[in-house]
């Protein structure tokens, strides 16, 4: 098996593939021999962090964007921060994606010193960074402090359906430069985007598959698009499960090597959505790690998953499911199959 798919499918195909619901057993039944090859029933697990919901931003779908005044509002200590990565070692995790909004409270000081500090504390994790859009010689530093990984989803790969889905005080040349520049640092870099998201068309999602076969990220996630009663998008409906899993498998068989996870969006639209999601290529699960007490104020969509349960349960509960899922959980930094540790390049 080639980890890298060098066909081209046009786009006539990836129409069908995307639009024709009778072909979701079997997309989703190529992709899971396609990851099976490649990184057997293995799942890899990563703690999420989601350490502050604070954003400067105003993006039409997120429910914590800048202008939801209905949002309690809440920010993790650098303490807090360490408490859940400790927890979470103990739990197994061997990844911490430490998330949030656009808070400029958290200066790249502060998240340099949480990254050494991680580092320090433990030398077989990854750190997983998700803070959105910085400058390169930000992310520079914090590539140089430790950080292994970093996600920013594009979000579309079309300029015009970009404006509708954002204000215009955000530039979808700036976030696409963004994913550029974290791949040229040196990072296991994640882009992605919603499906189903207000306005989007069967193109615009073509649009990124090209976009993501010319960036060649490490990881891809995706996740159904899902209303937030305190956004401007609360009148339009949430995106379709069945097209997300046969996305997911799209994925898989363009990108053979990917890390793709199964995420909380596709678990919140369907009660084994996760279980679907691995079943149909995914090889990823991020579960929650953020204490319970602030979860449910991480709101970027309605109904959120887990927002009650602690870590132990989170992790116990998983591990159930993936089993009977036909996958195992393995304690292990997970790192795309491409990655070379010794030089922390990725081809
Ligand atoms: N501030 C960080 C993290 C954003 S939240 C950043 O800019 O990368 C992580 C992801 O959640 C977003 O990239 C977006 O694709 C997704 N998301 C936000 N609102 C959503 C919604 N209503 N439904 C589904 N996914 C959503």
């Amino acid at each position: 098996m080639e980890l890298k798919n060098t066909k081209h499918y046009d786009d006539e195909t990836l129409k069908r593939w995307i639009e024709d619901e009778s072909l979701t057993d079997r997309l989703n039944n190529k992709a899971d021999a396609i990851r099976r090859e490649i990184y057997g029933n293995k799942v890899f697990v990563r703690g999420l962090i989601e350490f502050s919901n604070i954003c400067k931003n105003d993006c039409y779908y997120c429910g914590i964007r800048k202008s939801n005044d209905k949002v309690e509002r809440y920010r993790l200590s650098e303490e807090d921060i360490l408490a859940c990565a400790d927890l979470g070692y103990k739990l197994g995790y061997r990844t911490f994606v430490l998330q949030g909004g656009e808070d400029g409270h958290f200066t790249d000081d502060m998240f340099v010193d949480i990254v050494k500090k991680i580092k320090n504390l433990h030398d077989d994790v990854a750190i997983t960074l998700s803070l959105g859009e910085r400058s390169y010689d930000s992310y520079k530093r914090l590539f140089e402090a430790g950080a292994d990984r970093y996600l920013l989803r594009q979000e579309t790969s079309d300029k015009d359906h970009y404006s509708k889905l954002h204000p215009e005080t955000m530039s979808f040349e700036r976030r696409r430069q963004a994913l550029r520049d974290l791949k040229e640092i040196g990072f296991q870099v994640g882009g992605g985007f919603m499906v189903g998201s207000p306005y989007q068309r069967t193109e615009d999602i073509i649009k990124d598959l090209r976009f993501l076969e010319e960036l060649e990220p490490a990881m891809i996630g995706i996740g159904p698009y899902m209303t937030q009663h305190d956004t401007p998008f609360r009148n339009f409906p949430n995106g379709s499960f069945e097209m997300t899993l046969r996305l997911v498998s799209i994925l898989r068989i363009l990108f053979p090597y990917a890390l793709i996870p199964a995420t909380t969006a596709l678990g919140t639209i369907n009660p084994l959505g996760r279980e679907r999601g691995l079943q149909a290529g995914a090889n990823v699960l991020m579960p929650n790690l953020s204490p319970t007490m602030v979860r449910e104020k991480y709101s970027l969509y309605d109904n959120k998953i887990c927002t009650g349960d602690e870590a132990a349960e989170c992790r116990a509960c998983l591990e159930l499911r993936i089993k009977n899922a036909g996958y195992e959980i393995v304690t292990d930094r997970g790192d795309v199959i491409t990655y070379d540790k010794n030089t922390r390049k990725y081809s």
